[in-house]
């Protein structure tokens, strides 16, 4: 049985761009996390996966649907109510620099929010509370006097993951929180985060770009393509038998670690530009790029539906009343590396 601790349904955001024009950045997404587990959410850089979890943070306000975290509706709750959900609810961002102020210590930095909720009574024990954070993280307390510029980007990192525990939250959303760190250290804050994960029983919602990543760290996977899940599994089974052409093309870009397989892999190339968000293609927002586009596909918008157990996708291509599947283009493009 599902605990689900946070329910998306149909959530959409659109930002009014002026002159009539409105950037669909997240259309009509459903999904939930369960209660210990991390949801991986992925996809090209502005397909609408941040403003998803800005908007489950309550940073944006929700064009339409509903974000219910804990049984309650993120975006109906009172200040006292948003005070606790807050506490509840914390995120690490992806610059890790840019969101720690520059002017405070390690300290002021990480006891900030301890302080506005008022957690601790005396400064000794906000101190210590400070140290043991710290010290979790893989940094020590001989760093809590200096100031975020002194430390590399995976140890600012180290540090925004440590505000994000103060309030010892239940669910963490990490966006794209390995993004702007060197390679050699993603690995490091990745494990760090399945580390804090396993100890603290903690729920994370995790956005990146980077497939791989996603995949050592997350139970189930997402995939967005402009502001729309198009497929929704379990992590292993998404790698194994991807179902949406966007996935599959994804999938083929990632590098195999065995030189024999990755000497046959083979790349699906997708066509064209990432269409703009203000003004998407009709029907399936992937028609544009799919090598599999079919005549329907620009007419009709492709069916949220469960086509394996825990397995959805949105794509006419499992569209069990369609008879004629015939693609428009001749085969996909697939070239060998
Ligand atoms: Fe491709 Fe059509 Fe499926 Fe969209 S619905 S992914 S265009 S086959």
């Amino acid at each position: 049985m599902e605990d689900k601790i946070l329910e998306v349904k149909g959530l959409k955001k659109y930002f009014n761009m002026g002159k009539d024009s409105t950037l669909q950045a997240v259309n009509d997404v459903s999904f939930h996390v369960n209660r210990g587990e991390t949801f991986g959410l992925v996809g090209e850089s502005g397909c609408g996966k941040s403003t998803i979890g800005r908007t489950i943070m309550g940073l944006y306000h929700k064009t339409d649907g509903e974000v219910i975290f804990d049984n309650e509706n993120v975006h109906e709750l009172k200040k006292k109510e948003q005070f606790e959900f807050h506490q509840k609810m914390q995120m690490i961002f992806q610059d890790p620099y840019a969101s720690l102020n520059p002017r405070s210590t390690v300290r002021e930095v990480i006891s900030e929010p301890m302080e506005i909720h008022g957690l601790y009574k005396t400064k000794k024990e906000l101190l210590n509370r400070v140290y043991e954070l710290l010290e979790e993280v893989g940094l020590n307390r001989d760093h809590a006097n200096r100031y975020p510029h002194e430390f590399s980007g995976g140890q600012r990192q180290r540090i925004g993951i440590a505000r994000a525990l103060a309030l010892n939250p239940d669910f963490i959303i990490a966006d794209e929180p390995i993004s702007a760190l060197d390679v050699s250290v993603q690995a490091q804050v990745v494990n760090l985060m399945k580390q804090l994960k396993e100890d603290k029983g903690l729920t994370f919602l995790f956005i990146a770009h980077d497939l791989s990543m996603v995949k050592q760290f997350s139970d189930r996977i997402g995939v967005m393509y402009l502001g729309n899940l198009v497929e929704l599994t379990e992590s292993s089974e998404l790698y194994e038998k991807p179902l949406h052409p966007y996935t599959q093309a994804l999938l083929s870009a990632i590098p195999i670690p065995d030189p024999d397989i990755e000497e046959k892999r083979e790349r699906i190339i997708l066509q064209g530009e990432l269409p703009s968000p203000i003004n998407p293609p009709s029907g399936c927002v992937f028609r544009t790029r799919c090598p599999m586009a079919m005549e329907v596909c620009s007419q009709v918008r492709p069916v949220w539906q469960e086509v394996e157990q825990k397995h959805f996708v949105a794509c006419h291509l499992y569209d069990k009343s369609l008879k004629d599947k015939t693609p428009l283009r001749d085969q996909p493009e697939i070239a060998p590396l």
